[in-house]
């Protein structure tokens, strides 16, 4: 067995591992990336809207080298029952995140890197963690031992190296998402007419309800410049009794009334699907021991808000702290503190209850998109009755699901969203 040493080794070259490879290389520190992928993002799904804060942070100049898609200036949330959809439609004065493709940006991202100096391998499988009495001292690749003073493992939310090696228990299926997506190819006229876009501007678009068939979970439609991104995401817990299965969720998404007309003369020229860590900051594992950082969605550093998710510029935070211990000439263990010094930190912190309240209040996700249909349909196609105020008209379909639970499931929404 050969052996070859660095300051550090990064495992995984998707948002985290790049920000982590990008930081340590400009700092001088002698850092190495692998990715198993063929190239950076060639095995990496987002849904995919990127919030920048954290990219202008690394790369001011983002905006005229980085090959994102639209901004972001038109948000919507629907909330679908098997035929109709109830909308709130949003258009930003200030958009502040764009849609982008994993494969061109991990690409451009690890290419930032490597130009800063980190030495970058693709197409390379790390094998194993390597450990001494304790300690990570390096990883395994094809038989050869790669030696480091600190391993980060970027691997993403399929944590197999990390659980392997016992730095991180299996995650529990109730902390734990799926998602199947499709990159649909659309003339950009087509799909700015279609959209109501002008220019590079863009669309978010997110559904509950029936884009999951009622189980916890939602679908996703993002422009780009010349495709959209459509797909579903669902809890891992609810597929396991669901008649149903992903993919074909998503199949019978594209048939709703509301998304059929919006991919009419698409052309399906992507398809991917991923897991996504959902359980919160109580799923979050030991983050830092013995020679070893952990970044990213392999941290659990992801929030599904149910409007956005956000888990990229999570990533990326994660990164700055780590590599910022790193060139500060610090113990690994101040990693955590860092970490809890950044914007990372208040997000997991403000959103640590949602996992629990979206598990106990399955109705966001069947019943609610079913009243809000309702009680639509009555306001503007209820002409043949007689007319009932509007509170009698709450009232009536309301009840079906109880005041208490009503109040209940509305206040906690409030409280933790
Ligand atoms: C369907 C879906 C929709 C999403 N939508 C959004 C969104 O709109 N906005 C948002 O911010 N986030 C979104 N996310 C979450 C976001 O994609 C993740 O939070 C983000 O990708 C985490 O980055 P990462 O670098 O930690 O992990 P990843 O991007 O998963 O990168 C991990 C990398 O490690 C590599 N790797 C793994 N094991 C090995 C090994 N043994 N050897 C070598 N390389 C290895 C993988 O190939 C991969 O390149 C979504 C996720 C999904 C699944």
């Amino acid at each position: 067995m050969t052996e070859s040493r660095f300051a550090v080794i990064i495992v995984g070259a998707g948002v985290a591992g790049c920000s982590a490879a990008l930081l340590l290389a400009r700092a001088g520190i002698n850092t190495l990336l692998l990715e198993r992928g063929s190239e950076a993002g060639s095995k990496n799904v987002s849904g995919g809207r990127l919030y920048t804060h954290a990219l202008a942070h690394m790369v001011p100049e983002f905006a005229a080298s980085a090959p994102l898609e639209r901004q972001i200036s038109q948000e919507k949330l629907s909330l679908l029952s098997s035929d109709s959809a109830v909308t709130l439609d949003y258009r930003h004065p200030t958009p502040v995140s764009y849609s982008l493709l994993r494969a061109r940006f991990d690409a451009w991202l690890m290419a930032q890197a490597q130009a800063a100096g980190a030495h970058c391998l693709t197409g390379v499988q790390v094998d194993q963690l390597l450990l001494q009495q304790g300690r990570v001292v390096g990883v395994q690749v094809a038989g050869e031992a790669l030696l480091a003073d600190c391993v980060m493992v970027a691997e993403g939310a399929n944590s197999l190296l990390t659980e392997q090696a016992g730095l991180q228990p299996k995650p529990a299926a109730n902390t734990m998402a799926i998602g199947v997506k499709e990159v649909l190819a659309l003339a950009p006229e087509r799909l700015e007419e279609r959209f109501s876009l002008e220019g590079n501007q863009g669309c978010a678009w997110l559904f509950a309800g029936a884009a999951t068939q009622g189980k916890i979970g939602g679908g996703f439609l993002y422009t780009n410049r010349q495709s959209l991104s459509l797909g579903v995401v669902c809890h891992l817990s609810e597929l396991a009794d669901s008649r149903v299965a992903l993919p074909q969720m998503l199949q019978q998404f594209k048939q709703h009334p509301t998304i059929r007309p919006l991919i009419k003369q698409s052309e399906l020229c992507e398809y991917s699907a991923h897991l996504l860590p959902e359980g919160g900051l109580a799923s979050v594992p030991k983050l830092v021991g013995n020679g070893y950082l952990l970044l990213g969605d392999c941290a659990r550093f992801c929030v599904n808000r149910g409007y956005t998710v956000r888990g990229m510029d999570l990533a990326m935070l994660s990164a700055q702290a780590a590599a910022e211990t790193v060139i500060a000439g610090r113990p690994l263990a101040d990693y955590p503190q860092r970490l809890q010094q950044s914007t990372l930190w208040a997000v997991m912190q403000r959103y640590r209850r949602l996992p629990q309240i979206m598990l106990r209040s399955p109705h966001w996700f069947n019943r609610y998109p079913q009243l809000a249909a309702k009680v639509l349909n009555e306001m503007f196609c209820g002409d043949q009755q007689p007319p009932s105020a509007l509170y009698q008209l709450l009232w009536r379909h309301a009840r079906q699901i109880g005041l208490k639970q009503l109040v209940k499931d509305t206040f906690n929404g409030m409280r933790n969203l």
